[in-house]
């Protein structure tokens, strides 16, 4: 690599806007110390508070110059207690019942916001409440009603949390709520629509259904019965979150890390973008430094392959939003540059690329032409990889091979432009008017100079699908002198 070239971080950062960072500045600060994608929660963010911070994101953006993915996150068949008048002490052995909302509750019966919930449930199954705080037993099943009985006890209150492990929830994968929220999504141009607790490819693909053409579908993994389907919701889905908070809750907790590493893994090997989320930086909503085992969870998700790593109650809610995004900007940075030297990147070696993937519908092409590009990229040095890309497809697959080097994708796409903001490794330039080989390979060559990534005379491997128009035809490998 030349001399004077700058690291770009590769690993990417998702914040989550709420009360504590809506305001301009704190946009904009976030956008300076490293945020790469804005998550607006819609379980806690009404139609009118999204409009508005995703303007004011997108003008800070705008004015920065750099790509902002806006990812609207819908709530799914979140199931929670209802309306409590006061808050409610269980203790272990206490028998409750729980009554669908639509029906009268007597006394001792605690409402829940799912009607199905007896239909789903058997004798023994356990339910979770409060992010597993609670525990309840089912002992009798009725219409609209289920008896259970305490097992592990605690204080309940309205609106918390349900969580039902190793349950066929039958729940419909979008609820009225969530057909709202895709109204607002298509108003605003969300770049990706994340779903939760999908169950099911089928799932992913109702939303998609009410989706326009380019907007993706990030789907959240966090439900156990969606591990059982994961081959087929990763191949359904334009980018997957492991989403811990809800998935630590279905899952024994100490099952957590494996599956992070399982899904990441398997999600880099289909070009699918992926997530780890939750708790990152969870100190920092009160502290303005994270704790050692923050930092080292963080490092082992880079360490991994993740895409990005997600914020959430820490930029939302936190009191330190700016200071959280710095310090996990700190430890991309020392973990990209000095990590191979200590641990296994997860660098998949030449060797490593399958030729073809079971079961996916991938082109061996596709691999063969990543395979060439990484090749190429090692044997002459280059200092970075430039891909032209129309839907985004050929920089995620280069990308997924986790180069050293950067990947600069050039496309005449802003939509294109942002969600590449979320893809590891990559540096997305929009380029405007027409795209000929001469004009994406100039604006590519002024970018790699004025951005410090290339010096006059560095090779840079080039990696593009002909014709542009058509996507998933990555097919080009080309040697290219600076
Ligand atoms: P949530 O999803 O923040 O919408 O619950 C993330 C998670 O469950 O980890
Ligand atoms: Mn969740």
């Amino acid at each position: 690599m030349s001399t004077g070239t700058v690291p770009t971080p590769k690993t990417k950062i998702v914040c989550t806007i709420g009360p504590a960072s809506s305001e301009p500045a704190t946009l904009r600060a976030l956008c300076e110390a490293g945020m790469d994608v804005v998550r607006i929660n819609m379980s806690h963010t009404s139609a009118d508070e999204c409009r508005r911070m995703v303007r004011d994101a997108r003008k800070c953006a705008d004015q920065l110059g750099v790509p902002l993915g806006i990812l609207v996150d819908l709530q799914g068949p979140k199931i929670r207690l209802g309306k409590l008048d006061r808050p409610v002490s269980l203790d272990p052995g206490d028998s409750v019942v729980l009554v669908s909302e639509g029906v009268e509750a007597g006394e001792n019966e605690l409402p829940v916001t799912y009607d199905a919930l007896a239909d789903d449930v058997a004798n023994g199954d356990r339910i979770l409440v409060d992010d597993g705080r609670v525990e309840l037993r089912v002992r009798e099943v009725a219409p609209h009603r289920v008896r259970t009985e305490v097992a592990v006890g605690g204080t309940v209150r309205s609106g918390k949390g349900i969580n039902l492990p190793g349950v066929r929830v039958s729940a419909p994968g979008l609820t009225e709520k969530d057909h709202a929220d895709i109204e607002v999504a298509r108003e605003i141009d969300a770049d990706y629509v994340a779903l939760s607790f999908v169950r099911s490819a089928q799932h992913v693909q109702e939303l998609r259904d009410q989706l326009p053409e380019g907007m993706m579908v990030m789907t959240k993994i966090e439900k156990d019965s969606a591990l059982d389907d994961l081959d087929a919701i990763l191949s359904s889905s334009d980018a997957v979150v492991v989403a811990r908070g809800d998935l630590g809750t279905e899952l024994p907790f100490e099952q957590v890390p494996l599956t992070q590493k399982r899904i990441v893994r398997a999600a880099n090997e289909r070009f699918c973008p992926v997530v780890v989320a939750t708790e990152m930086f969870e100190s920092m909503i009160e502290r303005p430094r994270p704790t050692r085992a923050e930092v080292s969870d963080a490092a082992n998700a880079i360490l991994e392959g993740t895409d990005a790593v997600m914020l959430s109650a820490e930029t939302a809610v936190g009191k330190y939003p700016v200071k959280t995004v710095e310090a996990l900007t700190r430890v991309i940075a020392e973990i990209e540059t000095r990590g191979s030297t200590t641990a296994r990147r997860p660098i998949y070696d030449v060797a490593d690329v399958p030729a073809r993937l079971e079961g996916a519908d991938l082109s061996s092409t596709e691999l063969a032409v990543a395979r060439a590009t990484l090749e190429a990229a090692d044997a002459v040095r280059a200092p970075a990889i430039v891909t032209f890309t129309k839907s985004g497809h050929t920089a995620r697959v280069v990308a997924s091979r986790r180069p050293p080097v950067p990947v600069m994708a050039i496309t005449d796409s802003g939509r294109v432009y942002r969600q590449l903001a979320l893809v590891w490794g990559v540096v997305p330039i929009v380029q405007a008017g027409e795209a000929t080989y001469e004009t994406m390979w100039e604006t590519a060559r002024s970018h790699l100079l004025q951005r410090g990534m290339a010096e006059e005379g560095d090779r840079i491997v080039l990696t593009a699908g002909m014709p542009f128009q058509v996507r998933g035809t990555t097919n080009m490998m080309h040697v290219q002198t600076v």
